[in-house]
């Protein structure tokens, strides 16, 4: 089994989607330009973190795709040589970037989509484009951007009757879809006029979904030895499903991720409110990489004993801290 120490970087906070449980429509207060982290200053980290023992990165956002040469960076963190380089994105600039992130050395790719029907993606994200997202998929499998995965947050009254079309697509396509809880985070609050603040409503137990599925499709095989936070298991056509589960069977014991900022903030959790302010250790004191080195080792023993609080006290920017 693959360590599961990863270093998720998210390299910006700006979204070419709205997504209501994530975003407000009017958008966030983002992060400046000279604030941002430099591709050489996430490499910088990059290389430290591989010292420390994490063998695995994760490029988020924000939306990825619109920060604007990205598959220079995959191609930084690619010489590195990693055991796993991998994205997640919306997936609606997918198909324009697929090949060159291939080449730039780019593993493999998560998409966040959470309905098959285009008006509904239209409710959802608050913008248009599903059809840009069924390009992505097909681009990446082409340049082999594999094993492709399907990340879908299922919401109560919004898609939780998608589960089962899913599946099916992902029995059609060759793709790995991940059924995710619902989590109360800063996008889910009294100003989203669609949904409105997380509460136990909209929630729906990964549970509850994968007893859906099974009345579906039968009994699902658990697949052993993977190497995340999903549960994963395999439908009798041989797809593979996942459930990730962090509201209902919090999963923080065994977690080992830690998630770089788009401003240089390294945090313990999703929940972290605080954080390491890396950008001021590598500035101002020009720490190189065998200080950031120590900062990381000393992150990952710090998470060991990292509680992250009850659920109703639980607040999180996802739209920067990137999943
Ligand atoms: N824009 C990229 C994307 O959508 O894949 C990357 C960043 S996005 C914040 C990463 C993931 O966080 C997406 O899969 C999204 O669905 C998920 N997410 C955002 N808000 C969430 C919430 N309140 N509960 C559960 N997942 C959430
Ligand atoms: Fe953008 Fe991803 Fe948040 Fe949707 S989930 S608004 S695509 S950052």
């Amino acid at each position: 089994m693959k360590s599961s120490k990863v270093l998720r970087i998210s390299v910006t906070d700006r979204c070419d989607l709205r997504c209501i449980y994530c975003m407000p429509e009017s958008g966030v207060p983002l992060v400046a330009p000279a604030d941002l982290l430099t591709y050489e200053e996430i490499e910088t980290v990059a290389r430290a973190a591989l010292a420390a023992g994490i063998r695995r990165f994760r490029v988020t956002g924000g939306e990825p795709l619109v920060r604007r040469g990205l598959e220079s960076l995959v191609e930084k963190l690619a010489r590195l040589g990693p055991d796993d380089l991998a994205l997640t994105t919306n997936g609606l600039n997918l198909a324009r970037h697929a090949s060159a992130l291939k080449a730039a050395g780019l593993g493999r790719v998560t998409v966040s989509l959470d309905t098959l029907r285009k008006e509904r993606f239209e409710t959802i994200t608050r913008r248009t484009g599903i059809e840009r997202i069924f390009e992505g998929l097909d681009a990446a499998r082409e340049a082999g951007l594999v094993p492709l995965k399907v990340n879908t947050v299922v919401i109560r009254g919004v898609n939780d009757d998608e589960p089962p079309d899913f599946v099916r697509f992902g029995e059609r396509e060759g793709i790995e879809v991940r059924f995710i809880e619902l989590m109360p985070t800063s996008g889910l609050s009294p100003e989203c006029k669609e949904l409105g603040a997380w509460r136990p409503a909209l929630f729906v137990k990964g549970g509850e979904v994968r007893a859906r599925v099974e009345e579906v499709f039968g009994p699902l095989e658990p697949v052993s030895g993977t190497d995340g936070v999903a549960e994963v298991f395999r439908t009798k056509s041989g797809a593979r499903v996942g459930f990730i589960t962090p509201v209902s069977e919090p999963f923080c014991a065994g977690c080992e991720r830690l998630r770089l900022g788009p401003d240089g903030r390294l945090k313990l959790c999703l929940f972290d409110k605080g954080g390491l302010d890396i950008r001021r250790v590598l500035r101002e004191e020009k720490a190189g990489p065998a200080e950031i080195e120590t900062l990381l080792r000393t992150a990952l023993g710090t998470k060991t004993t990292w509680d992250r609080g009850d659920l109703e006290g639980l607040q999180s920017d996802m739209f920067k801290v990137g999943g």
